[in-house]
């Protein structure tokens, strides 16, 4: 191993095994190390929107085999819980996604990454310091350590990034909820030959259905995080999902839980505020983490590495990224809570959703455009939340006024005022939105005290 290199990439998970291809696609000299090989075993990022294929495309790292042999993805179909029909959600202009297994998808990235000329690849090697410069590292097997010289460091070492430490930010990203998954075998999802995902709401948290490859189609089942039970009993997590689940998918579940261990992760949320300086950037979950309910992290993340490859300087990147990562943040908040909360609101607002998708198609467009990251304008997400939650308040206005009179209707309405956050603050200046966005959640764009 050499001492200097232009270009350290900390983490080979998908998005660190893109940015070391891309940056020895430019002719930087990289050196990529990983600390943990295994790691991408785990249950994570298997849906890959259009623009985050098109991102690989430009990098030239398509066609990705490990998506092979079955129909793309064409986009979603959301099961309602208000005993309507599904609703189909296409992407738009005929562009498709992909899902994949999450470990052969980053083992494929990797090995286009290692075997590129200009990239070393390291495994079992772990980056313990980083300063501007200069990296330490500590082999996993064995003891030995030393230090590598870096014209950039670029950390994609995940959520608990130890490259985010030297820029003083070093928060744990909250924890959301937990997603369980299962394997289906051998089974068709209804709406199987049309290559979309499927979207099944009005159980504990929304499920998750997306065909991996020929014969494994991945179920996976959000959870809020104080609902421990239906974590530890599998019994329990049937019942709770049951009732709103096509019987096909029931029977699959049924099946699947007899005969394998639920994989359960934890789902995060970290707003996605530094960038990095100093010679030292970060991309992908090491700069912040999205609920992954609309499957977006990784389209995020290789728009991160394409957006820095390009970049004439860090806060060029960093004011480019952080402006257009806010608005699919935004979106994987707001629509977690609209689809899996059960607060004041949630519900007339999920039924407004639906009405909307099927009676407008713009919208529907627009909606897609939103999930997909291809459209990122803050009016954009105002004008489409304010849309449906004008239809929703109009609808509940009429039947409380009806029913019970201006006192219960001054009370439904203040339930809407905490919602206006979202659009409110879509539209705002971005200093503005970047300061207010350091304390966000995934309950509140920002806290109405502020
Ligand atoms: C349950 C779940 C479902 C998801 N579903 C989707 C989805 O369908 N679509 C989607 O786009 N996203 C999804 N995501 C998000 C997606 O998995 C992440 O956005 C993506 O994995 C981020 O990639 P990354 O390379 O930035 O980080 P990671 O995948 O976390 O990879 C980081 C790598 O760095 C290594 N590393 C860490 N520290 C060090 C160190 N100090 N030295 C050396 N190496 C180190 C790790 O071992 C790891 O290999 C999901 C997430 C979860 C939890």
């Amino acid at each position: 191993m050499s001492q200097a290199y232009d270009t350290i990439v900390i983490g080979a998970g998908p998005v660190g095994s893109v940015a070391a291809h891309a940056f020895g696609e430019r002719g930087d000299d990289v050196l990529l190390i990983e600390a943990n090989p295994a790691a991408a075993a785990r249950f994570a990022g298997e849906w890959l929107h259009p623009p985050g294929v098109e991102t690989l495309d430009e990098l030239d790292l398509t066609p990705i085999e490990s998506a092979q042999g079955y129909e793309p993805g064409r986009g979603f179909v959301v099961f309602p819980d208000d005993g309507g029909e599904p609703i189909r959600l296409p992407y738009v202009e005929g562009r498709d996604g992909l899902s994949c297994d999450h470990r052969e998808f980053v083992s494929e990235l990797r090995d286009k990454a290692s075997s590129h000329a200009n990239v070393e690849y390291r495994s079992f090697v772990r980056a313990t310091e980083v300063e501007p410069g200069r990296v330490r590292l500590e082999k996993e097997r064995g003891d030995e350590s030393r230090t590598v010289y870096g014209d950039l460091i670029v950390g994609a070492d995940g959520k608990s990034s130890v490259a985010r430490e030297p820029l003083g930010h070093s928060v744990d990203p909250e924890v959301v909820s937990y997603m369980g998954a299962l394997m289906l075998h051998d089974f068709d999802m209804p709406f199987e030959d049309d290559g979309y995902g499927h979207v099944i709401l009005g159980g504990p948290g929304p499920a998750l259905l997306y065909r991996i490859d020929e014969d494994r189609v991945r179920m996976s089942l959000d959870v809020p995080i104080e609902n421990e039970t239906l974590r530890r009993d599998s019994e329990a997590l049937y019942r709770a999902f049951e009732p709103v689940l096509p019987d096909s998918v029931a029977s699959a579940m049924r099946e699947a839980l007899d005969n394998q261990p639920v994989q359960w992760a934890a789902t995060h949320f970290q707003p996605h505020v530094h960038y990095g300086s100093d010679g030292i950037a970060l991309v992908g979950d090491a700069v912040g983490s999205y609920h992954p309910m609309t499957a977006v992290g990784m389209t995020s993340g290789f728009q991160d590495v394409a957006c820095l490859v390009d970049a004439p300087n860090l806060e060029a990147y960093r004011a480019r990224r952080a402006h257009g990562s806010y608005v699919p943040e935004l979106l994987s908040s707001a629509l977690y809570k609209v689809f899996g909360g059960r607060e004041q609101g949630a519900e007339t607002l999920r039924s407004a959703v639906y009405k909307t998708w099927r009676t407008d198609e713009e919208l529907c467009k627009r909606t897609m455009r939103l999930l997909s990251g291809s459209e990122t304008r803050g009016r954009a997400f105002a004008g489409a939340f304010l849309k449906i939650a004008i239809r929703g308040a109009a609808e509940t206005s009429v039947e409380t006024m009806h029913q019970h009179g201006l006192t219960a209707l001054t009370r439904v309405l203040a339930t809407y005022v905490p919602w206006a956050r979202w659009p409110l603050v879509s539209i705002l200046p971005d200093r503005v939105q970047q300061r207010l966005r350091r304390k966000s959640t995934i309950d509140t764009p920002f806290a109405l005290s502020a």
